[in-house]
């Protein structure tokens, strides 16, 4: 039993590093400061280390020289999720590079990516929200889902870096009524946020508008929210891009991005948008000068996010091996009749199992590792908190390259 042990938690990209737990056979039991998603991922038992082949259990030397065997015979294999630290991408890029591969996230959407490379963007830091902010605008309720601690560590303050006393930032949510403490709500359906969007960036600009409101919203509702926005001194606005349910979230992203500009020329406003899966991007960025979704079959990194989306090259049977990499939550696996290695931190749902299970550890339980926060600017040290006998990803993937 280990007691009093600081922990960084790794299951959201929040990587809220305030924890205080215990270990006990094998078990993390949270004390302090943990949400409610925090606490049962750590209390989870570990997994056997045990692999497994067509149902077979294996010891993990025999599962890693199937998955090479596999990986060998492989046109055009696809290694997707990329749930793991940035020592587990580094090892998937070298593998995808050496197998001719593509690699992609396949369930985060590459909006972000694309509003960027379109129009760029100002976005912040969760320290500059929690140490400046005086207006934040909340883009659907789901962020308090995705992301539970946000509200606590950036958006209700105890302190801050300035020695004056610290007022709370005014809170505005748009979209379903929330319980964020003293926020208000502007209650508004999903798929006319653009509409929305583009109301307040008329009305900023003075140009005459024929419509008298979006959904309840009326017109003058929409004026006061933009004259509040003008006389602020930082405003921010958040979304889970993820959570966007409007269709073309790409364009949705960008006009959320435009209107932080537009405010700009007013007063200070930056964007943050909370993704999962930073990691991944921020490090393939960095290891080949592209985000996903890059095909190495040509010898060299092709970047194009329509024709390598792993979805489309697997639903075309394009691609002919799955590769799936999930250390963290529990992940579902997407449903095509092709060979497929999953190496993760327990069984993926789906409707088959895995040709090849490789069990692997969680950086910050198993492992200790590196992850990138949410907000992309700081990228923080994870320590293992347990001995499970689970190997990294990247050192399964390693192993698979040395075999090929
Ligand atoms: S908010 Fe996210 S990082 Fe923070 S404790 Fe909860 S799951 Fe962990």
């Amino acid at each position: 039993m280990q007691s009093n042990l600081t922990i960084t938690c790794p299951f959201c990209s929040l990587l809220c590093e305030d924890l205080n737990g215990s270990e006990i056979n094998g078990r993390l039991y949270v004390q302090t400061q943990g949400c409610e998603k925090a606490s049962t991922c750590f209390a989870k038992p570990p997994l056997s280390p045990l692999a497994r082949v067509s149902n077979r259990t294996v010891s993990q030397d025999e599962a890693i020289g199937e998955a090479a065997q596999l990986l060998r015979g492989a046109h055009l294999p696809v290694y997707a999720s990329l749930d793991t630290d940035v020592d587990g991408v580094r090892a998937v890029i070298s593998l995808a590079k050496r197998t001719g591969g593509v690699i992609d996230q396949i369930t985060t959407p590459c909006a972000s990516v694309l509003a960027l490379q379109s129009s760029g963007c100002i976005t912040t830091t969760l320290t500059e929200i929690r140490n400046r902010a005086d207006l934040i605008i909340l883009i659907g309720a789901q962020v308090e889902t995705h992301f539970p601690r946000l509200i606590n560590r950036c958006l209700q303050r105890t302190e801050t870096l300035f020695n004056q006393p610290s007022a709370q930032p005014e809170i505005i949510v748009i979209g379903e009524a929330s319980h964020i403490p003293h926020a208000t709500t502007i209650p508004l359906a999903e798929h006319l946020l653009p509409e929305f969007i583009a109301m307040l960036k008329a009305l900023l600009v003075d140009v005459p508008l024929q419509a008298q409101q979006v959904g309840e919203v009326s017109i003058s509702e929409l004026a006061a929210l933009v004259k509040r926005m003008q006389q602020i001194n930082y405003g921010v606005i958040i979304w889970h891009t993820e959570s966007l349910n409007t269709g073309h979230i790409d364009l949705v992203v960008q006009a959320l991005c435009e209107l932080v500009k537009a405010f700009n020329k007013i007063t200070r406003f930056a964007a943050l948008p909370l993704e999962d899966g930073v990691t991944a991007r921020q490090v393939c960025v960095w290891q080949t000068g592209f985000p996903l979704r890059i095909n190495f079959s040509r010898h060299f990194p092709e970047y194009n996010p329509w024709q390598f989306s792993s979805q489309r090259l697997l639903s075309t049977k394009e691609a002919d091996t799955l590769v799936w990499i999930s250390s963290f939550a529990h992940t579902q696996l997407p449903d095509y009749d092709i060979p497929t290695i999953v190496l993760a931190n327990q069984l993926p749902e789906g409707s088959r199992p895995p040709d090849i299970f490789i069990p692997v550890g969680t950086p910050g339980l198993d492992h200790s590792g590196y992850l990138f926060r949410v907000d992309q600017a700081v990228v923080l040290p994870l320590q293992q908190c347990r001995e499970a006998g689970l190997s990294s990803a990247a050192a399964v993937l390693k192993k698979i390259e040395a075999r090929l």
